[in-house]
């Protein structure tokens, strides 16, 4: 599990919910604030959430207050413990911690039970027996205002009675429902006499059979926010229009129509290019098996991203960097992968790796067995140590660093009558090479000069080129999963058919060869394969396969 983000002095660039929560403060409204991440447990968390996460976990940091994590259960037949467990793990491994233990809207049934009885003695809540036709009908649209529902002058007492019922089983799903009385001609739809509650005979992964009425998300939400103290209750744009419900809800009952209860406020969510967000569609890749699961590391998938060797620093670092705002818009890959480069670049330790290896035989080595040589393991950090690699007779490049003759003057790679220095180690030149009946390249025939390890040639002349290798006898066979975007279009969502844009080489699979020191490498850990791009060791395969997390530049394909 990751380190714990503990809170820093470092000044954070202001938006506006510290404005918000700026005032707040220093007008006395709150003497602290709390916030909360309240996930539906209905899929896994994405990168969007980890946006979010970071804001409400990250405030209550800086401003040393509180941050719940609360799983925001009211919708029993999409929801499972499969999903409670992941949102747990991915947040804690994101760096957050949650005070207490985690809470379940669910925990709450028995007082929105009662503050929905609250609104009924009220007057301001009725059970309307509606089919859905005719109240979509009754709804009116966004140009013509409502019809008031037959059933809205139930006396109180009779809505007791019915609510009662419905909690008993007496309704069949479908048949009737709570309403909040508020207003059918409101220009804010929401407002016009919004469900409150429905009949759903569902088992529920906290509570059973206890149930078969389930709260609105509408209703459920600031009461849950109310009855944790929460202060800024902080949610994606969407949701601007609700707003007007969450006030009415928390205004019209008696515990918390108060100054310092919570309130809401909205910011834009998180739009990433190449891939896709909403939870539906990633339903549909996992369903249809367009990918190997949640965790695939193309997924927008806190799990995919961690799996992929995404670092939960630069996960942090890149919510930063997006900020915080009210308008919408799509982020750039480049801005995420950015994040995790120079986030890897510092912490990942050298090593090589050869992803489509050619052999080469040394000609003039003469001892039989490889000699051990020391490599930093890092080669700005010294600290991070040493570590060693072999060379011997026979080596691994990789097949792109080799051609018979140079195209051009660019390349500064290994060619025929040319010499190159491998990485780390000696200079050597090209003799000849053995090719098979398809004009593949097989072996690659070199000498080597013995004088110029860790130093240029002693008679001056310059050889610029620098490529990998490992060395045969020692290197121990890999798998390498090279991954690119998943879709081939910056905004697939927006696509009529968002699977016929699928990108068909997002995983190129090739077999090659390591540093025998990455037989027991641990996985999730990104190392910099030098010339390579980073890569993690897979954190499910039983062999030894290496997931690419980024490439070493921005690139496309490659
Ligand atoms: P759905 O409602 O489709 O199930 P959701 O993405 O809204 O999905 P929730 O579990 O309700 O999922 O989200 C939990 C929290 O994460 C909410 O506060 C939500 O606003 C926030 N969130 C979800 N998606 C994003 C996003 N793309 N960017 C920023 N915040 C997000
Ligand atoms: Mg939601």
């Amino acid at each position: 599990m990751s380190d714990k983000v503990k809170a820093d002095s470092v000044e954070r660039p202001v938006n506006f919910i510290r404005n918000i929560i700026n005032d707040d403060l220093a007008n006395h409204k709150h003497q602290s604030i709390t916030t909360r991440f309240p996930p539906e447990p209905n899929g896994y968390l994405h990168i969007g959430h980890a946006k979010s996460i970071c804001l409400n976990f990250g405030l209550a940091l800086d401003y040393q207050g509180k941050c719940n994590l609360r799983f925001d259960d009211t919708n029993p037949a999409k929801e499972n413990l499969e999903y409670v467990e992941s949102i747990k793990r991915d947040v804690a491994w994101l760096g957050f911690e949650w005070e207490g233990e985690p809470r379940y809207s669910s925990n709450y049934f028995d007082q929105f039970y009662a503050y929905a009885v609250e609104l009924i003695n009220k007057g301001l809540a009725y059970v309307c027996f509606l089919n859905a036709e005719e109240t979509r009908e009754y709804r009116g649209s966004l140009t013509e205002p409502g019809k008031d529902s037959p059933y809205r002058d139930t006396s109180p007492a009779e809505n007791l009675a019915l609510f009662e019922k419905m909690r008993a089983g007496g309704f069949k799903e479908g048949e009737c429902v709570l309403r909040a009385k508020i207003d059918m001609a409101s220009s804010f739809m929401c407002m016009r006499d919004p469900t409150l509650y429905r009949v759903r005979f569902e088992h529920h992964h906290q509570t059973g059979d206890k149930w078969c009425i389930y709260p609105m998300y509408d209703f459920a939400h600031c009461i849950s926010d109310a009855i944790e103290g929460i202060t800024h209750s902080l949610c994606t744009l969407e949701f601007q229009d609700n707003r007007r419900l969450y006030d009415w809800v928390l205004d019209n009952l008696d515990d918390f129509n108060k100054p310092d209860r919570p309130h809401q406020y909205e910011f834009s969510r998180l739009n990433l290019e190449y891939t896709v967000m909403s939870k539906r569609k990633l339903h549909q890749l996992v369903d249809d098996k367009l990918v190997e699961g949640w965790d695939d590391p193309r997924m927008p998938t806190i799990s995919g991203m961690r799996r992929r060797g995404y670092t939960p620093a630069a996960m942090r670092d890149f919510a930063e960097r997006i900020g915080i705002s009210k308008v919408d818009s799509m982020t750039g890959m480049n801005i995420l992968e950015a994040a995790v480069r120079d986030d890897l670049n510092v912490v990942a330790p050298r090593t090589m790796g050869v992803i489509d290896p050619v052999r080469v035989i040394i000609e003039n080595y003469a001892d039989s067995a490889p000699e051990t040589i020391q490599a930093p393991m890092h080669p700005q950090n010294e600290a991070m140590g040493k570590r060693e690699i072999f060379f011997g007779r026979e080596l691994y490049i990789d097949r792109a660093d080799f051609a018979e003759v140079a195209p051009d003057n660019k390349f500064q790679r290994l060619a025929l009558d040319k010499e190159v220095r491998l990485r780390n180690a000696y200079i050597i030149k090209a003799l000849r090479a053995d090719k098979d009946a398809d004009g593949n390249i097989t072996t690659i025939y070199c000498t080597y000069d013995p004088e110029t390890l860790g130093k240029n040639p002693a008679d001056g002349r310059k050889v610029k080129g620098v490529i990998h290798f490992v060395e045969a006898t020692k290197a121990v066979s890999a798998e390498f999963r090279i991954y690119d975007r998943l879709f081939t279009v910056p905004n697939p969502g927006k696509a009529d058919d968002f699977e016929s844009v699928l990108n068909p080489d997002s995983l190129v699979v090739k077999h090659g060869f390591v540093e025998p020191g990455l037989a027991d490498a641990p996985v999730e850990v990104a190392y910099q394969f030098e010339r390579e791009g980073y890569f993690c060791r897979d954190n499910k395969a039983d062999s030894l396969v290496f997931n690419r997390t980024v490439a070493l530049r921005e690139t496309w394909n490659s």
